[in-house]
């Protein structure tokens, strides 16, 4: 059986925590857009060129680049039995594209993680990472109501809601339940 699973949330949700937690639980690829657009700036190539300052303002990489870098990594080996999306999609194009791309099943399930304001902006000021600055985290936290957001219902029949205002052990526990109910 095969476990597709995209993960939602907000910045300093603990999105990245807990894939790295289902993605070895599970025995899935943990595919993060975000890593993967780091990991090109990093490196210099040209989709880390056209996306570093697209990712310092905190704005989103178009869906057409996106689309060819996800086409990509879905179709290694590893992502074959399944796999956990984080970042992806973020926009009605990019989750309308998903599901044909997976059709006629498209993905198993949609987590997402909720944790209050106060919490989010805690846990995003204190985490260092390099595209973090003020005016990009505000962009992102915008971008995330207006586009990604809506997204949860999209996919209303296969949402699972999480509670993340928890130590991680607790919060990767209610998440397992979730995937176990469903695998059962
Ligand atoms: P993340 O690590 O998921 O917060 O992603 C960091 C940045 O990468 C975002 O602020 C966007 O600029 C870009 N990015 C990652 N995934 C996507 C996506 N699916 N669509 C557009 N931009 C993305």
């Amino acid at each position: 059986m095969t476990l597709r699973l995209i993960i939602l949330g907000r910045q300093g949700a603990g999105k990245g925590t807990q894939s790295i937690r289902i993605s070895s639980r599970y025995g899935i690829p943990h595919i993060s857009t975000g890593d993967m657009l780091r990991a090109a700036v990093v490196e210099g190539n040209e989709l880390g060129i056209r996306a570093k300052a697209i990712m310092d303002a905190g704005d989103l990489v178009p869906d057409d680049l996106m689309m060819s870098i996800v086409t990509e990594r879905l179709s290694a080996d590893d992502a074959q039995g399944g796999f956990l999306l984080d970042g992806f999609p973020r926009t009605a194009a990019q989750a309308t594209w998903l599901d044909t791309t997976l059709a006629p099943g498209g993905i198993d399930m949609a987590l997402t993680i909720e944790v209050p304001d106060e919490v989010v902006i805690e846990r995003m000021l204190a985490r260092k990472r390099p595209d973090d600055t003020e005016d990009a985290i505000r962009r992102r936290l915008d971008l995330y109501e207006e586009q990604t957001k809506p997204l949860l219902s999209h996919y209303a029949e296969r949402v699972a809601t999480i509670d993340g205002h928890a130590a991680e052990d607790t919060v990767e526990g209610r998440v397992a339940e979730v995937i176990d109910a469903y695998l059962a």
